[in-house]
């Protein structure tokens, strides 16, 4: 067996793990990436790229069949597939080879294979041993699906939803997560009749409630249906149709399914546990600063139970490389970090729902709704939706909730002030380019801080 030695070993080269990857070398380490598929992982190949790219598209289909209502004329004539495709592909391919190019521009090694984690610590790919003085572990995250629906010929995952050749005339969308409300979202902008079925009572059951009701609005007004609170009680497909059957009996008859229930961590059949590495429910278990039980073995990205976000893994990435390297960086809990999903309308929020705050703190908050008929940008826009601050009375805000085409380039601003700990009244004198959008954020919070301007 061929022995190699590097500072640092990167198990994985998605977000999370090339971070680490470009991190460390930055600092001066010498660094391996073992990878099976392509650097980027999910996020750049199958996930947040190739989705947005979509979600684009559909916007400018939006427009096109809207625009007379700007006094533009155009005609909507569909959807040309194969040139969506490319579109598409075309975005991930040029992010693609930037990411190389920086990857080998750093100096860091990429061995394409399949790795497994040895004592050592080190990375086993074929006959060849990568032995680090830290190994990173970022082997990210699968399609999760329900006991009884296998993936597979109308039955969708999101990495065969990207794929279609066609746009299904009718589907069905399983789970009203982010995942499943963008899908549901861009079928709907590219002509689909769209049912989102969620087993909790609103959709992005994990925001604030308030974000799932205006959103659920919003998809009845653009006629997507939504059946919530309703889990599914059996699928069966065939060669023309997949028929959902619901808790109470009613049926869904569609073209596809989508499902999208979750990711599950790939953890399986790595030698983690051998190594010594703890696995809770498939996640690895780590520390406050994403150290494993196996000595200088770390993890970061999807494998690490949380919001499994592009961002975060990059984050994660980051700081396992300082900490390597003997830095402190800043902690930045969950909480903190900004979620967006990329729907017509956009969610986005940071920070606590009112319901966490108030199971915190009890009366101690106070929020405010600020609707965005108020905002003249949105009104150009012609989006409808709300800015929701939530803040300890006389204290820092502490959770910042939007629903509304674009919020999600406002919530940069809503993780300062949540992250900073600042209070409404920190904020207010820096008043919001006019007309903009991030008024509306900066409205509610003068209301908060007991000085509206535009509102009473
Ligand atoms: C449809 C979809 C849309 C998404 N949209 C967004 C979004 O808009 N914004 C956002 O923040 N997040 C989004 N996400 C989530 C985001 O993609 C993930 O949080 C992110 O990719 C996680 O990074 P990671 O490094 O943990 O794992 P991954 O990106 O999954 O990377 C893991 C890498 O490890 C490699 N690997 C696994 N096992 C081995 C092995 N044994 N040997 C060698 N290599 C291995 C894999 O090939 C892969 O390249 C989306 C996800 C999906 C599915």
């Amino acid at each position: 067996m061929a022995v190699h030695e590097a500072d640092l070993v990167v198990l994985g080269g998605g977000s999370g793990g090339y971070a680490a990857a470009l991190r460390a070398a930055e600092l001066g380490s010498s660094v391996v990436i073992v990878e099976k598929d392509k650097l980027g992982g999910t996020c750049l190949h199958r996930g947040c790229v190739p989705t947005k790219a979509l979600l684009h598209a559909g916007e400018v289909a939006d427009n096109t069949r809207d625009a007379a209502a700007v006094g533009v004329r155009a005609t909507w004539e569909g959807v040309d597939v194969p040139a969506l495709t490319a579109y598409r592909e075309a975005i991930v391919a040029k992010k693609h080879k930037g990411l190389q190019g920086l990857i080998a521009a750093r100096g860091i090694t990429v061995v394409h294979g399949a790795g497994t984690l040895e004592q050592g610590p080190a990375v086993r790919v074929g006959d060849d041993l990568y032995r680090g003085r830290d190994v990173v572990v970022a082997t990210g995250s699968y399609t999760r699906t329900l006991p009884g629906i296998d993936i597979g010929g109308r039955i969708l995952g999101s990495e065969q939803a990207l794929e279609l050749p066609e746009i299904p005339a009718h589907v069905a969308v399983l789970g009203g997560g982010v995942i499943g409300v963008e899908f549901a979202s861009l079928w709907r902008s590219l002509g689909a009749d769209v049912t989102v079925i969620e087993a909790l009572p609103t959709l992005l059951p994990a925001d604030d409630e308030v974000i799932g009701k205006t959103l659920e609005r919003a998809f009845r007004r653009r006629g997507i249906r939504t059946v919530l609170g309703t889990p599914v009680s059996a699928v069966t497909a065939d060669e023309d149709r997949v028929v959902v059957r619901l808790a109470d009996d009613a049926e869904i008859t569609a073209d596809a399914l989508l499902v999208a229930v979750g990711r599950a961590p790939a953890t399986d059949g790595l030698g983690l546990e051998a190594a010594g590495v703890g696995l809770d429910r498939g996640f690895v278990v780590v520390d406050d600063d994403l150290r494993t039980a196996a000595d200088h073995v770390w993890a970061v990205g999807d494998i690490v139970a949380g919001p499994q976000l592009a961002h975060r893994g990059f984050q994660q990435g980051i700081q396992v490389a300082e900490r390597i390297a003997g830095r402190r960086p800043v902690r930045v809990p969950d909480a903190h970090i900004p979620r967006v999903t990329y729907s017509s309308p956009e969610a986005a929020s940071v920070g606590l729902t009112e319901a966490a705050a108030r199971a915190l703190h009890g009366d101690a908050i106070t929020t405010y709704e600020y609707n965005l008929a108020g905002n003249a940008k949105s009104e150009i826009l012609g989006t409808a939706g709300i800015v929701k601050v939530v803040r300890h009375v006389d204290g820092p805000v502490v959770g910042i909730h939007m629903v509304g085409d674009r919020v999600g380039e406002l919530i940069a601003e809503g993780q300062l002030i949540v992250g900073w700990e600042a209070h409404p009244e920190d904020v207010t004198p820096f008043l919001h380019a006019h007309p903009t959008q991030s008024e509306a954020l900066g409205e509610a919070l003068l209301a908060l801080a007991g000085s509206p301007l535009h509102t009473l």
